[in-house]
């Protein structure tokens, strides 16, 4: 299938032009229908029962975890099904063995779903290092280099920004925490979605994002990790081997080892087996061209937006170091007075404000936040030519 002939299976973009991906993609009719498929006709638990459609549901649900698991190159290590990036970041962050003195380094231009969790550690004495990047939002390896030092347990960058759409040179960020010692978490909320990323040539130790921005159902996310040293964050069914309450020095029981340990309880089993659908999805589509075609159409984007007065756009200029995800003010128009508009008067959807971005904002000294307009396989050149004229409308009022 090519690009230009899925718009059919996300009907919805017959009525608006939808620029919010970066929030939360649209879902196709395909990943739609694997998950009712399973509630329809093979709904079950999985890994606790013998009789037919329990089979059915545990096989599909460990094929979820397989294809999600190659999707990102990641068969080496342990894929844990999670319900976004956020739950992802939080559990290395309630996992890894802090002591006193640890370190942290981590962004300003960080999601707070990947600043929060550390910021609770600073207050638990817990030292976090908070990088500030250059103007464009690009930090070189050698500021990270400097900031790491013995007791750096940890580095927890971005691979892409969610407000400037920056890719991050985190395959150099990871052979420096290598070399140096520190564990490092990628947060490929942005990254996963929309370019080729693998977890292990990449060589970091956790790798978060979340399915729902890659066509997949909402409260589907993933934690990749290298090694499972970590404990999980929940204990519970479907998560141990054996349990002896008499047995303290076992510690009462004995936990399973891969992704079931860290899946304690029902989990999301439509939710897995619709992420595993819109992982093929994209496959099927090519990770590589939806990337070319994303390219193409920021190119237009950037060019376009370039010669409007009033209007100002953040991130990098040079198309190398970015994706779709373009943030941008109009001088004396508040960026949600802007999104309101393009939705009134052309149905364009996007986003404004913060972007759960606070620190960046204040870095960026926009109190105010940016528009963010943010691409995907089904946006066109076509929307992004309506986009473009209706962004110079809107600045000529000012
Ligand atoms: N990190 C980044 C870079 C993001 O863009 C987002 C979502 N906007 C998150 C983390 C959090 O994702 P979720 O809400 O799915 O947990």
């Amino acid at each position: 299938m090519n690009i230009e002939d899925c718009l059919a299976d996300f009907p919805i973009t017959q009525h608006l032009h939808y620029m919010d991906s970066a929030a939360t993609s649209l879902i196709p009719e395909p990943v739609i229908a694997s998950m009712n498929e399973y509630d329809r006709q093979y709904r079950a638990n999985v890994g606790r029962g013998m009789h037919r459609l329990a089979r059915v549901a545990t096989q599909r649900y460990q094929d979820a975890h397989d294809t999600v698991s190659s999707f990102i190159g990641g068969k080496g290590g342990t894929t844990v099904f999670t319900r976004n990036t956020t739950e992802a970041v939080n559990t290395v962050a309630a996992g890894l063995d802090w002591q006193p003195g640890d370190r942290i380094v981590t962004t300003v231009t960080e999601h707070h779903s990947n600043l929060l969790p550390w910021l609770r550690l600073r207050r638990q004495g817990i030292e976090v290092t908070i990088l500030k990047p250059g103007p464009e939002g690009i930090f070189d390896i050698e500021t990270v280099d400097e900031a790491i030092n013995d007791n750096t347990k940890l580095v927890a960058i971005s691979h892409v920004s969610n407000v400037l759409g920056t890719v991050q040179p985190v395959r150099g960020i990871a052979a420096i925490c290598k070399k140096r010692g520190s564990y490092l978490l990628v947060d490929g909320a942005q990254s996963v979605p929309h370019f080729p990323v693998n977890a292990q040539d990449m060589g970091c130790d956790f790798l978060c994002f979340s399915g729902h921005k890659m066509l997949g159902p909402t409260g589907t996310g993933v934690l990749w990790m290298k090694e499972e040293f970590i404990p999980p964050f929940m204990v519970g069914g479907g998560t141990v081997d054996d349990v002896d309450i008499g047995d303290s020095t076992a510690g009462g029981y004995i936990l399973t080892g891969g992704y079931k340990r860290y899946e304690a309880g029902t989990p999301h089993i439509s939710g897995a087996i619709g992420l595993a659908k819109a992982v093929k999805y994209l496959e099927n589509l090519g990770i590589d061209a939806i990337f070319r075609h994303e390219r193409k159409l920021t190119e237009h984007l950037l060019s376009g937006l370039a010669g409007i007065d009033n209007v100002n756009v953040y991130g990098p200029q040079d198309i190398k170091n970015r994706i779709g995800v373009v943030s941008f003010t109009i001088d004396r128009i508040h960026p949600h007075e802007v999104a309101y508009l393009l939705d009134e008067r052309a149905a364009i959807l996007v986003r404004s404000g913060e972007h759960c971005c606070i620190p960046l904002m204040k870095h960026m000294g926009l109190k105010k936040g940016t528009v963010r307009v943010s691409l995907y396989l089904y946006n066109t050149l076509e929307e992004v030519d309506l986009l473009i004229e209706t962004i110079e409308e809107i600045a000529r009022m000012v």
